[in-house]
């Protein structure tokens, strides 16, 4: 017998529409790239959704044809969230930090037919245009009058006076919620970039779990700065989760230093912000030497990497911000887990608290997790045992756009299939989950493992470093060892044996670097992330000291 409710499809229009209805006065601020600033409300966003549509039609693109954007957070990306998806096309987010050469070969793979974007990144469309045959439109998210002169890009229009022919009623059209929405390709560090194509039902999902008070816990009553850009995994959902709730969003453009993230976080009053470590670290690094405090930041959630200690401890300790330490990757939409504490933890001393919120967190409803060990065999949730990470759920893919290299899914052994994160984790009895490394940076040595996120930690908390990365050398005796890559703070000094004496006492002695090694920079990838294998290839002549 089946049940007697109504059966509607969850679409990103329903989104939008319900964001015009019921807070359609609520606020979007945006940095535009013009350098001033946009302020307009959810109604506006709704209606220039709909003229985005109608400019679609107006193309005749058919329905299911992808539509590129090549964009900081701000408005005319939000428009171009509700307007491509509602209306049955799906919105492929590209990320302008790849290579132009990566650039080409991602708007090709997905046969994008229109690509919109920033100023700030015509030269990569200047670089890439020729050799795109499958994009009939380039669109410029601009005004009329900023229409750049003799770019060379042909037919290239203004978004603005684009948007300003077409009618901004619309009716969404209705379909089926397995329907794509939008795409992501992930960074692809082995192999060819694959993309995560997202459903209306997926996203939708997803931006009910995300709004959940122990997950990103958004609400109407927030200003929320995603700083996580909108190219990378639809800024972690936010977009959605906010039209959802009626949250005010405050987008930062392309500005994204230290400076101007904490002049938007006052002026605009923000509550609540979202991104990678890396970006705090600027935030942190410009407030500390100026004695800088927040008058509004309430929460913000840092995930993409693991988060450390010192991180979350100067946020709650010197601006009483609270940290949510989030995991996820492209391939979950992209949320995993979230770290908040249970109510018989409320109780707890303060220190035994923070070794709980150091942990990525317990698992989202929707997403189901478990660890296996070599052979595939279930490792018990004690916090001891690693093993690698298998996740399943509505927002995690089943397969990558075009099946290219078969279906990722891994089989156990009573039959049901699970996507294999590439994480090597421990799962505690209380459901909290904490990562020690992606599989392929684990660190063996003697035969047992060192977690080099631990290693970095430990190196961060120390106050002259910015940042560090731990990688594994070859040893002759133990196979390999760990150094760990040290960026100091500018003006600050420690010294190698400073440092490593600064390990003692933190973790075992047997997994304190051999060495450390001072650089200017540790190179990153497009997503803020370290980028190990680069820095491996930069240090491929390195020997340990006495080998
Ligand atoms: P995203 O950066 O959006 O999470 P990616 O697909 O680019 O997605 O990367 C996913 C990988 O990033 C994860 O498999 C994991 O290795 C790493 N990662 C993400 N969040 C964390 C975190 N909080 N702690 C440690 N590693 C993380």
């Amino acid at each position: 017998m089946l049940g007697l409710m109504q059966n509607q499809p969850l679409l990103i229009s329903s989104l939008i529409d319900f964001a015009e209805r019921h807070h359609g006065d609520g606020e979007i601020v945006s940095r535009r790239v013009e350098g001033d600033f946009h302020r307009y409300a959810w109604r506006d966003v709704a209606q220039r959704a709909r003229q985005v549509a109608n400019g679609l039609d107006s193309w005749g693109l058919g329905f299911g044809e992808r539509v590129a954007t090549l964009a900081w957070n701000g408005y005319r990306h939000l428009e171009l969230y509700f307007g491509v998806s509602g209306s049955g096309r799906v919105l492929h987010t590209v990320n302008p930090r790849l290579h132009p050469e990566q650039i080409a070969w991602i708007v090709n793979h997905a046969e994008d037919q229109v690509l919109c974007f920033d100023l700030s990144f015509l030269p990569i469309v200047q670089a890439i245009q020729a050799n795109c045959p499958t994009v009939k439109h380039w669109v410029a998210l601009c005004d009329a009058d900023k229409l750049p002169a003799g770019s060379g890009v042909p037919g290239l229009k203004s978004y603005d006076a684009w948007l300003a022919d077409q009618a901004s009623t619309y009716q969404w059209p209705v379909f089926d919620e397995n329907t794509a929405s939008s795409m992501c390709y992930t960074s692809g560090t082995t192999g060819n970039p694959k993309a995560a194509l997202y459903s209306h039902r997926s996203t939708t999902l997803h931006a009910y779990a995300a709004a959940l008070p122990d997950v990103m816990g958004i609400s109407a009553r927030d200003a929320i700065l995603p700083v996580v850009p909108m190219f990378h995994v639809n800024a972690w959902g936010i977009p959605y989760s906010a039209a959802l709730t009626g949250a005010k969003l405050v987008f930062p453009g392309p500005a994204m230093d230290g400076k101007s993230i904490y002049e938007l976080i006052e002026a605009e009053k923000v509550s609540y912000a979202a991104g990678v470590p890396t970006v705090w670290q600027m935030l942190l690094m410009h407030m500390k030497p100026a004695g800088l405090k927040f008058s509004t930041l309430k929460r913000t959630v840092i995930g993409g990497s693991a988060c450390p200690p010192a991180m979350i401890n100067a946020f709650r300790d010197d601006y009483g911000v609270e940290v949510l330490h989030a995991w996820g990757m492209t391939e979950m939409s992209p949320l995993g887990t979230l770290c908040t504490l249970k109510n018989k933890h409320l109780d707890l001393p303060k220190d035994e608290q923070m070794k709980i919120l150091l942990k990525q967190g317990r698992a989202i409803y929707g997403v189901d997790m478990k660890i296996v060990g070599a052979n595939g065999e279930d490792l018990p949730f004690d916090g001891k045992a690693a093993g690698d990470l298998l996740v399943r759920g509505p927002w995690v893919v089943r397969e990558y756009f075009k099946g290219e290299g078969g279906s990722p899914l891994v089989r156990d052994a009573q039959g049901v299939e699970w996507f294999p994160t590439g994480d090597v984790a421990t799962i505690d009895a209380d459901g909290f989950m904490q990562i020690t490394d992606r599989s392929k940076d684990v660190i063996k040595s003697g035969g047992e493992w060192i977690s080099s996120i631990d290693i970095e930690n430990i190196a961060v908390a120390h106050p002259a470093v910015a940042m560090a990365a731990c990688i594994g050398v070859f040893h002759p005796k133990w196979d390999e060892r760990p150094i760990v890559v040290v960026v100091k703070k500018p003006n600050a000094e420690v010294s190698r044996d400073e440092l490593l004496k600064f390990y003692e006492g933190k973790t075992a002695k047997w997994q304190i670097p051999d060495d450390v090694v001072f650089v200017d920079a540790i190179p990153l990838g497009a997503t803020g992330k370290m980028l190990k294998t680069r820095l491996r290839e930069q240090l491929k002549d390195y020997r340990l000291p006495g080998l």
